[in-house]
């Protein structure tokens, strides 16, 4: 058969008309923002009517539908339903807040298209100035590496899958855990994060390989106890390969004696690994950067950028002190990835750091807010979140009906209401049924957990929309709440 020129109709996803395509990229910048702007004066969440659940549904599409009436749809399915997260009386989990600016790289990094997985671009510089703008932050050493992942858990993973590599004694990567000769053991405080768990599940040392260690009554590890758990398991034959030490957990805030757990480490020739997620980024701040000093000589960290950063989910960092340890664990070349001297190959490829091969570009969202409000302005939000935090403790204890359930150490404020005459177990619906009405109502949103075994509510500052009145607010609300809840059911 020989070739032939026809005609044939080729297709592209390119608009047809890219006039009207414009205009409603327009209308969602503009929707955008007025959302943003007016955030504080719609409900922090909503529950969805049924024709909304319904909506998603609808099947598969086979054939196309015009892009205004899709904008048309998810302003009226999508939009309004958010998680609340965006609004000033989010204090639920452990988040940020996002920003505009965020959304703006979120989009640009879409529309400019790169993949990070490595490449001679100017994205791929902008993501290695990026990490080390991180570096910098953190106080690590010039030469020592970080890889922007998707998040905290990532993060962790990247940490402990370095240190696992180096305290193994053998090829991991080569022989597989099965020759490792003995079983190698990571110590946490009992509030350690629960990604801590999954990442030594999934990185085959198994759940037990995790001793978690009994914390004080400030919910921070108990380090003679860590001492003593290191040399039972040395006796018993066992390899203590690291300690995770945690800097802002999640139950409380509570911000483990780095510096003591980095001491330990080195006298025990352990890999001192710090899950920073929540607490990494005080170091910028300067009323509290003392709260996390030792972190700065961690092997391995992990932290967080779409928590105090308030860049837009996924932003996550790891940074490991070892350069060449951190590559040796994870690059590998086959011959369809191979560098070149000159052209698009021509630079280190990224996915040498990380468990990813394509990776988006999220550096330039942390670049864009970095850039618009410099990094002291984001240490002086993390000050003013824990100052309100401290606020909130202090309208706490000032109120009989309050008891403050953990020493509020950073921006976690743990507390529930309590009229008196109560069981562990009535408190526990009666606190519940209050976080629950609070939700609904869509006046703020909390989260409940359970410390040293007492059920308590939880608020986690990580906002740089709130203000004290949003608190003041909290306590008016919950108190009359928790009362009508306590005297109607
Ligand atoms: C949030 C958090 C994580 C997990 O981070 P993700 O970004 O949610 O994956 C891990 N550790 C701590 C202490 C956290 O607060």
């Amino acid at each position: 058969m020989t070739y032939q020129k026809t005609t044939v109709l080729e297709e592209t996803l390119d608009p047809v008309d890219w006039t009207e395509a414009q205009a409603i990229g327009h209308q969602m910048i503009d929707f955008a923002v007025d959302r943003l702007r007016g955030v504080r004066d719609r409900p922090v969440w909503q529950e969805m009517p049924t024709a909304v659940r319904q909506f998603f549904d609808a099947p598969l599409p086979e054939t196309p539908a015009p892009l205004h009436e899709i904008w048309s749809d998810l302003r009226t399915n999508l939009m309004p339903y958010p998680m609340g997260n965006i609004h000033p009386r989010f204090w639920m989990w452990y988040m940020g807040a996002g920003s505009f600016t965020g959304a703006l790289g979120e989009f640009l990094a879409a529309s400019e298209g790169s993949n990070l997985g490595g490449g001679n671009s100017a994205a791929g510089l902008m993501d290695q100035q990026v990490t080390g703008w991180i570096r910098t932050m953190m106080g690590f050493p010039e030469g020592s590496s970080g890889t922007l992942v998707d998040g905290g858990s990532m993060a962790n993973i990247i940490g402990l899958t370095v240190a696992r590599n180096a305290m193994a004694g053998i090829d991991v990567r080569e022989q597989g855990v099965a020759a490792i000769q003995a079983t190698l053991r990571y110590y946490a405080s009992d509030q350690v994060h629960s990604c801590h768990q999954k990442a030594l599940e999934m990185l085959g040392l198994g759940n037990r390989a995790l001793v978690r260690v009994p914390t004080d009554a400030s919910y921070r590890m108990d380090i003679t106890a860590l001492a003593t758990a290191i040399a039972q398991d040395r006796a018993a034959g066992l390899k203590p390969a690291c300690v995770i030490a945690t800097a802002g957990t999640t139950n409380t805030g509570a911000i483990d004696d780095i510096a003591a757990i980095r001491d330990l480490c080195r006298r025990e020739g352990l890999w001192f690994h710090v899950d920073g997620c929540i607490g990494a980024l005080v170091k910028i701040a300067p009323r509290h950067k003392h709260l996390v000093s030792g972190i700065e000589d961690a092997d391995s960290l992990a932290l967080d950028l779409h928590k105090w950063l308030h860049a837009p989910f996924e932003a996550g960092c790891a940074l490991v002190r070892d350069k060449a340890r951190h590559r040796a664990a994870f690059a590998v070349h086959p011959e369809y990835l191979e560098g070149k001297p000159r052209g698009i190959a021509a630079a280190d490829y990224l996915h040498d750091y990380n468990l990813q091969t394509s990776r988006g570009f999220r550096a330039l969202k942390l670049w864009m807010l970095l850039r618009e409000h410099g990094v002291e302005k984001f240490g002086r939000l993390i000050d003013q979140n824990i100052g309100q935090a401290h606020y909130l403790t202090g309208l706490i204890e000032a109120e009989p009906l309050m008891t403050l359930m953990a020493p509020t150490s950073v921006n976690i404020v743990s507390f529930r209401y309590d009229p008196g005459g109560l069981d562990e177990s009535s408190l526990r619906s009666l606190n519940t049924e209050v976080m629950l009405r609070l939700q609904e109502a869509g006046i703020a949103a909390l989260s409940d957990t359970t410390v040293h075994g007492r059920h308590c509510l939880r608020a986690a500052i990580c906002n740089h929309r709130t203000r004290r009145e949003d608190l003041d607010l909290l306590i008016a609300e919950a108190k009359r709440i928790g009362g009508e809840v306590h005297t109607k059911g």
